[in-house]
């Protein structure tokens, strides 16, 4: 089975966003990227994740034909491919799309995701941008979201939800999980009707002091985090 590992991931992600309270139904979708062998195991198309085997999980090219499996890809295959495209350069080989309830929220409102607490460092920047509406699944919305992540390793779709991309699937799913746990509180502050924004300096210097958070020292640049 080609991308065997990966598929084996792309299922068991699966499974813990919908444990994790970060998926219903069939909403969001997951991918990893081969840049050596140029594809990618992104999950298919409207099946329940906990339906969902390694052989389900499809493995295509970053034009959407079809290396092996038998199932249709996510019909977001497209906006996985975009950001393999486009943000390389900036370690992106995993993405995790969710409809998670509080980053939707804030989708919703137009609104982008501040650093009202600083785990928004997770993610590699101190605000999360929105792009705007428009149909799941088309190239329009691949082109739309990719354009507005100017910064960091997270995106808000409006009206949709939250894109994140990492260097594997466990970073790209902790900004994920991150981005939603920071959504609400947000949304909370926003309710209370009093919200303190960190600065973009303040979010700095919480990067400079995770490179040497943990149990490992990283380079700059290089995300690190919960
Ligand atoms: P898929 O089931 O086709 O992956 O679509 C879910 C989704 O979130 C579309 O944006
Ligand atoms: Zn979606």
């Amino acid at each position: 089975m080609l991308m065997e590992e990966e598929r084996k991931l792309v299922a068991e992600y699966g499974r813990k966003m919908s444990t994790d309270g970060l998926a219903r139904g069939t909403a969001g979708n997951i991918s990893i990227y081969n840049p050596e062998l140029g594809l990618m195991a992104i999950s298919p198309s409207g099946l329940g994740y906990f339906d969902t085997t390694p052989e389900d999980v499809c493995v295509c090219d970053l034009d959407g034909k079809v290396a092996d499996g038998t199932r249709k890809p996510s019909s977001e295959h497209g906006l996985h491919a975009a950001f393999y495209k486009e943000k390389a350069a900036h370690g992106c080989l995993a993405i995790v799309h969710t409809h998670s309830d509080y980053a939707t929220t804030l989708a919703c409102m137009g609104e982008p995701i501040r650093a009202v607490h600083y785990v928004i460092a997770t993610a590699g920047t101190n605000e999360i941008p929105i792009c705007g509406y428009t149909t799941f699944g088309t190239p329009e919305l691949a082109e739309m979201a990719v354009k507005a992540c100017t910064h960091g390793n997270a995106v808000l779709l409006a009206n949709h939800g939250l894109v994140a991309f990492g260097k594997d699937l466990k970073k790209a799913y902790n900004i994920a999980g991150n981005m939603e746990s920071l959504a609400k509180t947000q949304w909370q502050c926003m309710c209370a009707g009093k919200m303190n924004v960190l600065t973009k300096e303040q979010i700095d210097a919480v990067l400079v002091r995770f490179q040497t958070y943990g149990q490992t020292t990283s380079k700059p640049g290089e995300l690190k985090g919960y």
